[in-house]
């Protein structure tokens, strides 16, 4: 399977990364790491930004991270028109960076930055995977 089951809308069919999407359908947030320089990417990447090799690896995601920041979107592009309002925010993993939506059932006046949350597999209704932050 590739990426088609991915998000809300739809991306490329098969990438080298559509591992990805495997992972997530099985419960496993997981991101890659080059084997030649160490630095992690989430969401994953194929080649390596930092010294453009190919030698990539995958990584679980770690379980604890602290909201660095966050925002509520009153506005979505297409495609998201529905979930408004949602929020969106920042987490530091330490040796990486998040930015993807928070989990609807968080609520907005129970959000604090610098709280304890961790990233989680997400399935929408219509069976589409994804992920979102959550409290950990
Ligand atoms: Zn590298």
């Amino acid at each position: 399977m590739g990426f088609e089951k991915f998000g809300r809308k739809s991306f490329t069919g098969v990438t080298k990364t559509s591992k990805f999407v495997d992972l997530l359908t099985e419960g496993k947030v997981e991101g890659t790491v080059c084997k030649k320089c160490g630095a992690k990417y989430f969401p994953p990447r194929a080649d390596c930004a930092s010294c453009l090799s190919k030698d990539m690896d995958w990584f679980e995601m770690p379980k604890k991270g602290k909201l660095e920041t966050f925002t509520v979107a009153s506005y979505a592009p297409f495609g998201f028109e529905k979930d408004c309002p949602y929020t969106m925010g920042v987490v530091d993993f330490g040796e990486l960076k998040l930015f993807a939506r928070l989990a609807k059932e968080l609520k907005t006046e129970d959000v604090k930055v610098g709280m304890d949350v961790t990233v989680k597999t997400l399935q929408y209704e219509d069976g589409q995977m994804s992920f979102e932050i959550t409290k950990a």
